[in-house]
């Protein structure tokens, strides 16, 4: 039996926005971690061992930083641990983290003990709902109908600065991926719109490239407006190797409490950050049924591969027990995928730098 240790949430410590830092650091091979997310993490290699060990023993805060993306995006989470335990010959350790506030990499520099302890200045959350927050409740004075008379373009611009509306707007197009949850109440939205954004981030397995963007917007409502231009475009599912078609839009399934992607530790510690789907074609199963170590209680897995290329894509999760639905669904590693849109082949940064582009000029002209 292995003890988990939790810490106090009194505890908790987090830094000035702005503020330059010495932070002890890890690279965990473009992982991502996103503000308010939670994560099991298992280490056995000796050095990152101790490298957490001491964080846990030595530092009240119990804060690390986890550069995400490419290395050289320069960027990065604090990450918080809020529990941990040893295995019992304290050859590994397996921790929750839970990811704070968002950093940039100022200098590479190590300590005496040669672990990895850049400079990093913390990043702010900036909510320009705040700054517009007179001109919205002006507009609301007057009613609909003489707001579209007076105002017809100025009314449409501002409602675009009005995190509630942007919310409401992703929760429609969200709720086709939620709907079976929402209605098992088994999962709710973030009320706050900072939350919600990062939420978004989590939920969709958007290209590394588009969520580091994201990440690095520091206004809440920019990122919310991102979004919602994003999940309006049109997008499917595909083999991150060939490019073969997986799935639609439509087949997302949200399996775990903080949306469709879950973070798993297999027994041999590797991560698997994946994503659930209730339908899922062209790949072939490459296993027998097991019910060993599953991540998901009362499922077995098959492992499944990609029809046309072999790449190992994930696991079909199937219940044999009466009463649990759905009977079936399909859980792919993050790695193995990508979400293509159907105007942009690349899905690069510059994908959201031109809708960025169009969304300006678009209120610029309505100014
Ligand atoms: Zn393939």
């Amino acid at each position: 039996m292995v003890a988990i240790s939790t810490f106090s949430i009194l505890l908790r410590r987090l830094f000035t926005p702005g503020t330059i830092v010495s932070l002890k650091t890890l690279y965990l091979n473009g992982m991502y971690l996103i503000p308010g997310q939670e994560i099991p993490l298992t280490f056995s290699n000796r050095i990152t061992l101790q490298f957490i060990t001491t964080i846990i023993e030595h530092d009240d805060s119990r804060t690390f930083g986890i550069r995400i993306g490419r290395f050289e995006d320069r960027f990065g989470t604090t990450a918080e641990i809020r529990s941990y335990s040893f295995k019992d010959d304290r050859s590994s350790i397996t921790i929750k983290v839970q990811g704070r506030q968002r950093f940039t990499i100022i200098d590479d520099r190590n300590n005496e003990q040669g672990e990895y302890q850049p400079n990093v200045q913390i990043l702010s959350e900036l909510d320009m709902h705040d700054f517009f927050r007179p001109i919205i409740q002006s507009e609301y004075r007057l009613s609909k109908k003489s707001r579209s008379l007076l105002t017809p373009l100025l009314s449409n611009s501002i409602d675009q600065y009005d995190n509630q509306i942007l919310m409401s707007r992703l929760k429609m197009i969200l709720m086709k991926i939620f709907e079976y949850r929402l209605k098992n109440e088994e999962f709710s939205y973030p009320v706050d719109a900072i939350a919600f954004s990062y939420f978004v981030l989590m939920a969709i397995p958007f290209p590394d490239k588009i969520k580091t963007s994201l990440l690095k917007i520091d206004c809440v409502n920019l990122r919310l407006r991102l979004e919602t231009s994003l999940l309006n475009e049109n997008f499917k599912f595909v083999c991150g190797t060939c490019r073969q078609n997986l799935c639609d839009r439509n087949s997302f399934l949200v399996m775990s409490k903080l949306g469709t992607s879950g973070t798993f530790v297999n027994s041999n510690g590797i991560v698997h950050e994946l994503y659930t789907f209730s339908k899922v074609e062209n790949t072939r199963r490459v296993s027998l049924y097991s019910e060993d170590f599953s991540w998901f209680p009362n499922y077995g897995w098959i492992i499944i591969n990609c029809r046309q290329c072999r790449t190992h894509l994930g696991w079909e999760f199937e219940t044999h027990k009466p009463n649990i639905v759905p009977k079936k669904f399909w859980a792919l590693t993050k790695n193995s995928i990508s979400l293509l849109f159907q105007y942009d082949e690349n899905c690069d940064e510059s994908y959201v730098y031109k809708l960025l582009e169009q969304d300006l000029n678009v209120d610029i002209n309505q100014w």
